[in-house]
């Protein structure tokens, strides 16, 4: 009885893989797409740091156990400088819910745009509006007594999505600035970070 069940629970596991694993094949299609239209190569956010919770990875804090995270969280003291990945604009810029602050950009609409979770609202943030270059700074990682979500540790969420801002709705977990997913967060059109860096410096050598 007890091996039954341990068969069903993989083999429910396995058909939750597949699933995942269908729908980033679909979705690598789009991803390609992406790539190809944005004419150029991404950089990270920051000067690379450990990350503390992965893309995809379950929620680390109680309040997000059960879904995925749809972004990087990496490691930065506070004060960290912050860069826009790519040539884009700004959104969005702010402060908003849970993140503290929250720096939003499109790039190469329509297509794909990035967000940089737990900046600084007191120290500096870019205006919203503007354009911005691949490398430029737009804000500060926050201070210590601004919000990090997990726990008390500063960290950067950085995620990229396919799709503008607008496509998803004001609220709910497929909202435009969420960082938790029900289901996986490519379901709701997340990619993974750095591997769609990776893939654009893949496809638009400098
Ligand atoms: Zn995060």
């Amino acid at each position: 009885m007890l091996i039954a069940t341990l068969a069903g629970v993989k083999w429910h596991q396995n058909q939750q893989k597949n699933k995942i694993a269908e729908h980033e094949s679909e979705q690598s299609v789009y991803v390609e797409a992406a790539i190809a239209n944005t004419n150029q190569a991404f950089g990270l956010p920051m000067e690379k740091a450990g990350a503390i919770q992965d893309y995809a990875e379950f929620g680390k804090v109680a309040r997000f156990a059960n879904l995925f995270h749809s972004a990087i969280d990496y490691f930065a003291k506070p004060g960290t400088e912050v860069f826009a990945v790519a040539d884009g604009e700004v959104y969005f810029s702010g402060a908003e819910g849970g993140y503290g602050a929250l720096v939003v950009i499109t790039h190469d609409r329509p297509g794909i745009y990035s967000l940089y979770g737990h900046v600084s609202a007191k120290r500096w943030l870019v205006e919203q509006g503007v354009q911005v270059k691949k490398g430029q700074l737009i804000g500060y990682t926050a201070d210590t007594n601004e919000g990090y979500g997990i726990g008390v540790v500063p960290h950067l969420h950085f995620s990229i999505r396919l799709g503008n801002p607008e496509d998803y709705p004001n609220s709910g977990r497929d909202n435009w600035m969420t960082g938790y997913t029900q289901k996986h967060p490519a379901f709701y059109n997340f990619v993974d970070p750095e591997q769609f860096i990776q893939q654009t410096k893949i496809g638009h050598r400098e």
